[in-house]
C-alpha cells in the first residue's frame, strides 16, 4: 500500500481500532442529501477555460490577487491557497488538440469545494468551526471558533481547505458556496457569471436530473444548456459531446453536493476514485471509540508509531 497521507491515517485510525478492541462506539448513520440542498453542476464539456468564474469567486468573496509567474501582472494562482478558493486547471495529452479527448486531447476541470453530503472536515473539526448547514447542505467555516489545528486539511479527500500561513492570525479558506448572497436573493458567483452555462448553480436534485438528461443525450445533438442557474430560461445552444458516463459527486465519498460532468475520465482530470462510502460516519465511530476511557491518545499514539515503523521498513526495503 502506498503509505501517502490518506493511507497513513487510515491505518493509524485501524491500528488504533485493533488495539482498542473491547470497546465500542455507537455506529452512526452517513448523512443523507437534504431536500433542499443547493449546489452546483460543472459541465467540463461546455467549460472553454475562460476562468471568469475564478476572478468572480475573488472579487464576491473579496479574496486578494495571487501571482505565480515573475511579471506580476495577472492573477494566476497554480492551486487553491488561502488566497483563491476556485480555480480552473487543464488537463492535456499528447497534441492536445482535441477538446474533452483523454487522447491528444484536453479538458478543464473547476476546483473547489465539494461540499460533502456527509463532510469528513465537519466530523474531524474538534470545535464544530465547520458545519454543515442542515437546509442548504452548504458547509461553512467559522473564523471566531477555529482553534487552528489543521484536521479539517487531513480529513478532506479532496484536498480543499487552505490554511493562510503567511497571516499572523491564519484562517482556514475555502468556497462557502456563496452563502453571503443568497440573501439579496444571489447565487453561486461563480455560476452567475459562467458565459457558457458549463457551471449552474441550484437544487441538487434539479442538477441531477439535469446531469442524467444530458448523459442520455447523443454526442453531436444540439441541445440547450441553461446558463448560470438550472432553472434558468437563459441557454446556449451547442452541440453535445461525448460524454464519461458517470456523475462524479452523485455518490463519491456518500454524495457531494457539488457535481460534475465531464469527457475525460475523472481520475486523469485529478479527481480521487472514492467508494461509495462517507469516511466521516467511519472516522467519527473511531474518534468515540478510542476517546472512551480516555485510553485514545496512547493508543492513537501506538497506531502511528506502528504506520510509521511500518512506512520506514517498506523504505528500507
Ligand atoms: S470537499 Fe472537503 S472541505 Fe469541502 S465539504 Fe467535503 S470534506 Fe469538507
Ligand atoms: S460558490 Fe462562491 S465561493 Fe464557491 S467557488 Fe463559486 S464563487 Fe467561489
Ligand atoms: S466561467 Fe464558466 S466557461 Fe469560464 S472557465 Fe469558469 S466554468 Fe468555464
Amino acid at each position: 500500500m502506498d503509505m501517502n497521507r490518506r493511507n497513513f491515517l487510515k491505518v493509524a485510525a485501524g491500528s488504533s481500532l485493533l488495539l482498542a478492541s473491547g470497546t465500542s462506539a455507537d455506529a452512526r448513520e452517513a448523512r443523507k442529501l437534504s431536500p433542499d440542498a443547493v449546489g452546483i453542476l460543472y459541465d467540463a464539456t461546455v467549460c472553454i477555460g475562460c476562468k471568469v468564474c475564478q476572478s468572480a469567486c475573488k472579487e464576491h468573496n473579496k479574496m486578494p490577487v495571487e501571482h505565480s509567474s515573475k511579471d506580476m501582472l495577472w492573477d494566476d494562482p497554480v492551486d487553491l491557497s488561502g488566497k483563491t478558493l476556485n480555480i480552473i486547471k487543464l488537463y492535456a495529452n499528447g497534441t492536445g488538440i482535441t477538446k474533452d479527448s483523454e487522447v491528444d486531447g484536453y479538458s478543464f476541470i473547476k476546483r473547489h469545494c465539494m461540499h460533502c453530503v456527509d463532510p469528513a472536515c465537519v466530523s474531524a473539526c474538534p470545535v464544530t468551526a465547520l458545519k454543515k448547514d442542515p437546509k442548504s447542505g452548504v458547509v461553512s467555516y467559522n473564523k471566531d471558533a477555529c482553534i487552528g489545528c489543521r484536521y479539517c486539511q487531513l480529513a478532506c479527500p479532496y484536498n480543499i481547505p487552505k490554511f493562510e500561513f503567511d497571516k499572523a492570525f491564519p484562517q482556514i479558506r475555502k468556497c462557502q458556496l456563496c452563502d453571503h448572497r443568497y440573501k439579496e436573493d444571489k447565487f453561486s458567483a461563480c455560476c452567475e457569471f459562467c458565459p457558457t452555462g458549463a457551471s449552474v448553480f441550484g437544487n441538487v436534485n434539479d442538477l441531477l436530473a439535469e446531469a442524467k438528461k444530458r448523459l442520455a443525450l447523443q454526442p453531436g445533438e444540439y441541445y440547450k444548456y441553461p446558463v448560470a442557474h438550472v432553472r434558468s430560461r437563459e441557454t446556449s445552444y451547442r452541440p453535445v459531446a461525448k460524454y464519461q458516463g458517470r456523475i462524479y459527486g452523485e455518490k463519491e465519498g456518500g454524495g457531494t453536493q457539488y457535481l460534475m460532468l465531464a469527457g475525460v475520465p475523472f481520475t486523469k482530470l485529478g479527481m480521487p476514485d472514492l467508494d461509495e462510502t462517507s469516511d466521516a460516519a467511519f472516522s467519527e465511530n473511531i474518534q468515540h471509540t478510542i476517546y472512551k476511557g480516555m485510553i485514545g491518545p496512547g493508543v492513537l499514539l501506538a497506531g502511528l508509531l506502528f504506520a510509521a515503523y511500518k512506512s520506514t521498513n517498506k523504505k528500507d526495503e
